[in-house]
């Protein structure tokens, strides 16, 4: 049996635990406070009696990742760190430096069982959920590395997060805690392919975070096709949830759209995303693809993506194309993690 990870628990889990254990009630806070800062084991809990310290680390498991890479882009000074966790996995977070300050794209699942046919993340597959002290170390430790705070996450590295519900939603919780790393939750986006069910139920959840949906195509056919999802949630599904989810929660939602050379970026299409997009207050991100080593897909020419974004703009949709960050440093979902599997398969 392994142990429970200590860093997944909400505070108030902590009081019972703590509490079961015959501890005062202000002794969860001083557990929690020193897990958000990053300690590295129970030793340097220090104002902790000796004897809880060990029994705490016979009970429970403190994460520590190591990191394994670190690639910092020469271009824009964006890093990539690649994580290697406690059972071995391995997993991406991309430390972007904006005008209004730190962002960290984080990995939620070890791979994706989504397969969309661009994405170097679900080419083996899914291996494992993170859980939420997981997702939470990619941040405490990627600060500690860079020396920075970081004030906005995007949920967007490997893995589908809504495929992973509960851990996520926990992640939610802990990193915005006031006693906690205090991430303001309007400044987390959270991408999701469009598990319908989940966003019905992120709705309910009343977390002011930013919806983003993976589209990438404006057409049933063409999705099913590069999107597997799609055939279990189609389009029309898809967009129901969508405006209901402003509906309930006021939060305009945000669409990526990877612009594929001769499969999602033709005019018809630019015209199509804008008819299924009315009557819904949208942003759209036109990202042109990062070409996958294992695919055969190319990123569409900077004068076509210039073209479907007039022909949104003309139709009242609001568009940004977005810059491309560290594309010197395989900064593309499941890349880095892609690249060094490999390498390790060759050293066998
Ligand atoms: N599973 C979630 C979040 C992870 S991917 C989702 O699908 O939204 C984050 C974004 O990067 C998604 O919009 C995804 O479709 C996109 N993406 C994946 N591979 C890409 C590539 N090679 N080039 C450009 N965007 C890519």
């Amino acid at each position: 049996m392994t142990r429970p990870q200590i860093k997944s628990m909400e505070l108030p889990e902590l009081q019972r635990q703590l509490q079961q254990l015959g501890q005062p009630a202000f002794r969860a806070g001083q557990v929690f406070g020193f897990l958000h800062r990053g300690v590295t084991s129970f030793e340097e809990m220090t104002n902790l009696p000796k004897a809880l310290r060990q029994q705490l680390a016979q009970q429970y498991l403190l994460t520590v990742p190591q990191l394994e890479r670190k690639q910092r882009s020469k271009q824009d000074g964006t890093v990539k760190f690649l994580w290697r966790l406690h059972d071995g996995n391995t997993v991406e977070s991309v430390l972007m430096h904006y005008s209004y300050g730190a962002s960290l794209c984080i990995s939620t699942q070890v791979g994706c069982r989504m397969g969309c046919t661009f994405c170097a993340s679900t080419l083996g597959g899914l291996v494992r959920n993170l859980q939420a002290g997981e997702m939470l170390d990619q941040v405490l430790f990627a600060q500690k590395e860079e020396g920075v705070r970081i004030s906005h996450i995007v949920l967007m590295g490997m893995g589908e997060p809504l495929d992973n519900y509960e851990q996520v939603v926990r992640f939610l919780r802990l990193v915005s805690h006031p006693d906690g790393l205090q991430v303001s939750l309007r400044h987390i986006s959270l991408s999701t392919c469009g598990l319908v069910d989940q966003i019905d139920r992120l709705a309910g959840e009343k977390l002011p975070i930013t919806l983003s949906v993976s589209l990438h195509c404006p057409d049933n056919e063409g999705r099913s096709r590069i999107m597997p999802v799609n055939r279990r949630y189609p389009l029309e599904e898809l967009m129901r949830a969508c405006r209901d989810y402003f509906r309930r929660t006021g939060r305009r939602i945000s669409y990526e759209y990877t612009m594929i050379a001769g499969v999602t970026d033709a005019p018809e299409q630019a015209r199509r995303l804008a008819r299924l997009l009315r009557g819904q207050p949208a942003h759209v991100n036109l990202i042109p693809l990062n070409p996958v080593a294992e695919r055969h897909l190319r990123g569409s020419s900077r004068s076509q993506i210039q073209r479907f974004a007039g022909i949104l703009e003309q139709a009242g949709v609001t568009a940004t194309v977005r810059r491309r960050l560290g594309p010197d440093i395989d900064a593309s979902c499941g890349q880095l993690r892609q690249r060094r599997m490999k390498e390790e398969g060759m050293q066998k």
